[in-house]
């Protein structure tokens, strides 16, 4: 087991991406603190969790709001004394051409992509610096690197936790830290559902490996980087989306 007895604080992880990351972390003897705003499926997570095995704290938590993610971190100290890895995956789109998009449009994904990463990674690091240990990783997206006409908010949110990923990859790494992100393309999930066949056919012809990927396919990307296979990893940003962005 790669993570044995290790204890994983995952946001956004009820559905989607972040439900996949912490099955995946479960299995590989992870104890989940699994931090959402959806409670029911949080629940149906959480069993699912505990059938794993694992020792397991699910909490309504919205990322933006600081006092929530501290009591967050409050409580897991209370339940688990420690924390060794934070997946920073809670993440909304809120899409409209710039002419067309409204000002609570943008405040809403900053607050949720780019704040939420800040709220919580700064309450956990305390901690991992006392530990003098830790792995960050960050879910970022390619759009934050190849930009999208019809998301400005969310590519300027994820181009922003890749700035902040270097950044907070430097601050920590002399203290045995490792941050990076993920940065996927186009993951089959609830987020995606929703865009009409047009849009996913003319996706797939810019996928060189002609297939949409999966939460499991981003889930152990995740493992490998809080893993110890990963140690010398640091301040970067790993893209997987089959070839879409070389
Ligand atoms: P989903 O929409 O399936 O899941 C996101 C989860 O985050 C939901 O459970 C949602 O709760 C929760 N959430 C939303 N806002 C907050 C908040 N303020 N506080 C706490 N939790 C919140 O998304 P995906 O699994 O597809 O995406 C996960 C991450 O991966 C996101 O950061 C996304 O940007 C990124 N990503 C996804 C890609 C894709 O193709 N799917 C591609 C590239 C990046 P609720 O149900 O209440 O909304």
């Amino acid at each position: 087991m790669l993570l044995k007895d290790k204890i994983s604080i995952i946001t956004g992880g009820a559905r989607g991406i972040g439900r996949q990351i912490a099955l995946t972390f479960a299995r590989e003897g992870s104890h989940i603190v699994v931090c959402d705003l959806n409670e029911s499926m949080l629940s149906e997570t959480e069993v699912e969790l505990k059938g794993l095995g694992a020792e397991v704290l699910a909490l309504k938590v919205d990322v933006t709001n600081s006092l929530q993610t501290e009591d967050m971190l409050n409580k897991t100290l209370d339940k688990f004394k420690r924390v060794d890895i934070l997946i920073n995956n809670a993440g909304i789109t809120k899409d409209a051409l710039l002419v067309r998009m409204k000002e609570s449009d943008w405040d809403a994904v900053l607050n949720v992509n780019l704040k939420g990463v800040f709220n919580c990674t700064k309450h956990v690091s305390a901690v991992m610096l006392k530990q003098r240990s830790g792995k960050v990783v960050n879910i970022a997206s390619i759009i934050g690197i190849i930009g999208n006409a019809g998301q400005a908010n969310y590519a300027a949110s994820k181009a922003g936790i890749i700035g902040f990923t270097k950044s907070i990859a430097k601050e920590l790494a002399p203290r045995g830290i490792n941050v990076n992100a993920i940065a996927p393309g186009f993951i089959q999930t609830d987020m995606t559902a929703s865009l009409n066949e047009e849009i996913k056919s003319q996706m797939l012809r810019l996928i060189p490996l002609g297939k949409f990927g999966s939460g499991q396919d981003v889930a152990n990307l995740a493992l490998f980087l809080v893993s110890e296979h990963s140690s010398y990893i640091t301040g970067q940003v790993i893209k997987i989306d089959g070839g879409m962005a070389m």
